[in-house]
């Protein structure tokens, strides 16, 4: 654990040191849970925008975009079940006085029996070598099975008092656990109350002519809404889907771990319409597909797994998550769910509009079933960004290391960066040439200043893929050095080749197809 939080904090750190993320307002000393992304972090976040914007609207015939409005008719949140049943269960500790929620305390706990089982499995592994089977040992070994047997019925006690909204058994089940507050070590907790995460506020010029409207606490809604507007202009057919990337404000309580819960943050979200009675043939495909999408940037298969939803939302009919090993553990990165058709009919009740589409086959009115797949960008940033960050000795005898961003070269915010060996002689206006005529082709990046040894460490810090050096011999043969960010390699190539090598290595094509 002690290792974990040492690395989650070197990555916070060099996150701040090379410009990818500030507190927001820090001159001020920040505001909780708000960040600010910096020159590379805005750079990299465009980048994880246009994979999923490419990944879902481009390559799909059958996706299209939206981009609709923050503000939303106050009915929206009425009918989404938002202003009932948007609410965190909270539990404060009466010695250390801080506040937690209780899904999480308990699901830490949970979390921490499953790291036993883990551990067992990874010792059994070591022992048996090649003729190990994950599967039978889980199925036979005594303490797995106890340990498993004892998650199920933690989860099942705790999925029931959340559906019967018993906050009373969802303390007594705290207590009974013996969790501790991670603080302070005590026992000692209060009830557990509800709270509403929405942000209020006014609309309108005076007091009495204001109206309540709330930040969106997810984009879904606006997708909702505009069903019927895009099914009639777009010329699209269920099944079909609405892609949109957009703001979302939560009030969360228990804000920590950087940016992986703000209290604004950025969504990803695709809403499937389908005919209803096929929602969990379409359910399956979507988890397979974004598994794909993930699976293609190559951070590593070991670093996402599948969770199925201890507590159902009230819309879900079935729903899982796509969990990432952030340095903290793995957590949520994604929802996967099957809607049912719940927003729309609920948007049909409150507005008296019809929200349907005519079935041939059924020759009659529908209100389509939905199936989301939910992103958070600013989570996917925190993946990406602390898979990519390294260590590494670059020699040992001299005792030289570096710490390198291994960003997938798609994703990473500059693509190459072109430096002059040296100030003089004609270089930096060789390089400069160069330059501009490669960042028409790429995200490139200029500079001069410091030694190469130097300039190099600092294109690796922040995930540079290449770095093309200007030399004398530049002058004379109009070829340039080349060297490649992971393994450090160099090669003489003539400046023609530079931008052929970067955009294969760095093409949508390589993680589209
Ligand atoms: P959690 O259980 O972690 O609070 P959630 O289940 O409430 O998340 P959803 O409502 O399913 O999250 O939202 C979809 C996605 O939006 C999440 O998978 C996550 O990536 C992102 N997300 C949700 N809340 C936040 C937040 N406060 N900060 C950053 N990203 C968030």
């Amino acid at each position: 654990m002690a290792q974990q939080d040492d690395s989650f904090k070197k990555v916070i750190a060099h996150s701040k040191e090379y410009g990818f993320i500030f507190p927001s307002s820090e001159i001020y000393d920040g505001l909780s849970a708000t960040y600010d992304y910096g020159p590379f972090g805005s750079e990299l976040k465009n980048n994880i925008k246009q994979y999923w914007w490419k990944a879902m609207v481009q390559m799909h015939e059958n996706i299209v975009g939206l981009d609709a409005a923050i503000f939303m008719h106050p009915k929206t949140w009425k009918a989404s079940g938002h202003v009932d049943a948007f609410n965190d269960p909270l539990i404060d500790n009466k010695d250390s006085k801080k506040r937690y929620r209780a899904d999480v305390l308990v699901e830490d706990f949970v979390e921490k029996i499953n790291q036993k089982i883990t551990k067992d499995i990874t010792k059994a592994k070591k022992r048996f070598g090649d003729e190990f089977n994950e599967t039978e040992f889980r199925a036979t070994n005594g303490n797995v099975l106890r340990r498993q047997a004892q998650m199920d019925e933690i989860e099942a006690r705790f999925q029931k008092a959340l559906e019967a909204e018993n906050l009373e058994e969802v303390r007594q089940i705290i207590i009974d656990l013996e969790i501790a507050c991670p603080l302070s070590g005590s026992k000692n907790w209060a009830e557990v109350k509800q709270f509403n995460l929405m942000f209020a506020t006014q609309i309108g010029a005076t007091a009495e002519n204001s109206n309540t409207v709330y930040l969106r606490p997810e984009t879904a809604q606006g997708i909702f809404v505009n069903f019927l507007n895009v099914l009639n202009t777009s010329r699209q057919k269920v099944p079909f889907g609405i892609a949109q990337i957009g703001k979302a404000f939560r009030n969360e309580i228990v804000a920590r771990q950087f940016i992986f819960r703000m209290r604004e943050f950025e969504q990803m979200e695709m809403q499937f319409f389908v005919k209803p009675g096929t929602e969990k043939k379409w359910y399956e495909y979507w988890k397979e597909k974004r598994q794909q999408w993930h699976a293609a940037l190559g951070l590593g298969d070991d670093m996402y797994r599948f969770h199925d939803h201890l507590k159902m939302a009230h819309y879900a009919n079935a729903a899982a998550d796509i969990e990432f090993n952030f340095p903290f553990g793995f957590k949520e990165l994604e929802g996967i769910h099957s809607r049912t058709d719940f927003d729309l009919k609920q948007h049909q009740n409150l507005s008296g509009k019809k929200l349907q589409y005519f079935d041939l086959e059924e020759n009659k009115n529908l209100v389509p079933y939905v199936v989301e797949t939910s992103i958070g960008l600013d989570r996917m940033f925190l993946a990406v960004l602390s898979a990519s960050y390294k260590e590494e000795v670059v020699d040992e005898a001299k005792g030289t290391s570096r710490v390198v961003l291994k960003i997938p070269p798609v994703l990473a915010p500059f693509k190459v960066a072109v430096f002059p060996l040296t100030k003089k002689d004609g270089m930096p206006e060789k390089a400069k040439e160069i330059f501009n005529e490669l960042r028409f082709e790429t995200n490139c990046y200029y500079e001069e200043k410091d030694n190469i040894g130097k300039r190099y460490r600092r294109q690796d810090a922040v995930g540079t893929p290449y770095c093309i050096t200007v030399d004398q011999q530049t002058l004379e043969d109009n070829t340039v050095t080349i060297r490649e960010r992971d393994s450090m390699e160099q090669e003489r190539i003539p400046v023609a080749k530079v931008a052929e090598i970067v955009n294969a290595r760095c093409s949508w094509k390589n993680v589209l197809s």
